[in-house]
């Protein structure tokens, strides 16, 4: 379990100051320019040795990342666009490093724009977060104010301006491509890669985008070392993580943690156990609503981290736990984000398209008792054509809820089909 000393969110909650005078009195703006004066090597190489891994769900070395820019800025522009767009559904951590220690992420922004050279970040924020966006905005009005950002931040020479950009609640927006479409003001959809964008990002630039947690955590590795951070977690899987634990839990909560943690240790001790015991647990779903999820037996050991869920099938994404009790009729669940995936692909590729209304159809058939065991054949082959044969990922998160449900209670749907009814959900 995660040291009170090791936490790097204290205001997760927002129980204390979320301005600039309590971000303060909590460490932050702690010596900015010192860390700044690392220099941009320095900075990459300890980002690096910390293991971060990108916390938007890919968990991609956020070092690596960033070594990926140009070294020299040429004639154009660097940026960093950070991934404020949290709408993978369970998801809730990015908003509350938002609205209750916005000062965080803006130092982060600072840090990780110097050792990139941009000049400019662009928070792109989901849309439903107004007052996200409020409390950001007060906070980098407070910064300007007191010279931490701006044309000389923090004493440091370095001109740094952080813009927030309000999206229009399109959950494809939070593919990184996407985002950059929507920031340049077109329709927000996916891009061809390569090229990559560190190489052609925002308006034909080199770009970085990060996710907001991943950001905010920059300032802590650097200033407690990149070696403390290492050491918390697993190998390959280091650092604490924002976890949100809902569903059919006692105390639905986001807590941080060490990455790692086992499941079963996270939900009994942070979210006050599954509703009804831990016998009443039917399934989980670990990382947000696009992983496969888990059956109670593999709840019990896992632990939650990038490689472990990997292991098991499953995925670590956004971190975002959904509990299932016996009471859910875990069929319609699937079906319902079959619906969701459905409704937010944008249309663009031909697999994604069509196959992901097409498998809702199939979801609903399957939900209604309408279907034979050879469509669930049909259906698992069909979410294999759609994974892995799209422009981006959503083609992926559309198949592999689908795919978890077959592989886990395939029984179960083949007697729906039979007539069996589903216990009565809440
Ligand atoms: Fe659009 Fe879906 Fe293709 Fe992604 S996979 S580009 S959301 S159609």
């Amino acid at each position: 379990m995660l040291k009170d000393q090791d936490r790097i969110f204290r205001n997760i909650y927002g129980l204390e100051d979320v301005g600039l005078t309590g971000a303060r009195a909590r460490g932050v703006w702690d010596g900015t320019k010192a860390l700044v004066d690392l220099g941009r090597e320095t900075i990459i190489e300890n980002v690096k040795a910390s293991g971060l891994r990108g916390r938007g769900g890919a968990g991609f070395s956020t070092g690596m990342k960033w070594s990926f820019m140009p070294k020299d800025v040429g004639e154009r522009p660097h940026y960093l666009v950070i991934n404020a767009d949290e709408s993978e559904p369970g998801t809730c951590k990015d908003r509350e490093i938002m609205r209750n220690d916005p000062h965080k992420l803006i130092e982060g922004a600072l840090i990780a724009s110097f050792a990139m050279q941009a000049n400019a970040a662009y928070c792109y924020v989901r849309g439903e977060f107004f007052r996200e966006t409020e409390a950001l905005q007060r906070a980098v009005d407070e910064a300007y104010e007191n010279e931490l950002i701006g044309d000389n931040a923090c004493g440091t020479g370095f001109k740094f301006d952080f813009y927030i950009h309000r999206g229009m609640g399109a959950y494809i927006c939070g593919e990184e491509s996407a985002m950059i479409e929507s920031l340049e003001g077109k329709k927000g959809q996916p891009r061809m890669k390569p090229p990559f964008p560190a190489n052609v990002g925002a308006w034909g630039c080199p770009t970085t985008v990060n996710n907001v947690e991943s950001i905010a955590v920059v300032p802590d590795i650097l200033r407690r070392g990149a070696d403390w951070f290492a050491a918390l977690g697993r190998p390959n899987n280091t650092g604490t993580k924002l976890f949100n634990i809902s569903g059919h839990v006692n105390k639905p909560c986001t807590v941080e943690e060490e990455m790692g943690i086992p499941l079963k240790e996270l939900i009994e001790k942070h979210a006050g156990g599954v509703r009804g015991g831990w016998d009443n647990l039917l399934a989980i779903i670990p990382g947000g609503a696009s992983v496969p999820l888990l059956t109670k037996e593999m709840s019990s050991t896992v632990l939650m981290d990038f490689d472990s869920l990997r292991e098991v099938r499953s995925g670590l994404g956004t971190a975002a736990v959904m509990v299932m009790d016996q009471s859910t009729d875990v069929i319609r669940a699937i079906t319902r984000l079959s619906r969701f995936y459905m409704h937010e692909s944008c249309g663009q590729c031909t697999p994604c398209r069509e196959g992901s209304g097409w498998m809702w159809r199939m979801m609903e058939r399957i939900c209604a008792g309408d279907a034979t065991p050879a469509e669930i054949d049909l259906l698992e082959e069909v979410t294999k054509q759609v994974e892995g044969h799209t422009i981006c990922a959503l083609g992926d998160a559309a198949a592999w809820p689908i795919q978890g449900l077959i592989r886990h209670f395939r029984p179960l749907m083949e007697e729906r089909g039979r007539g069996a009814q589903p216990v009565a959900a809440e």
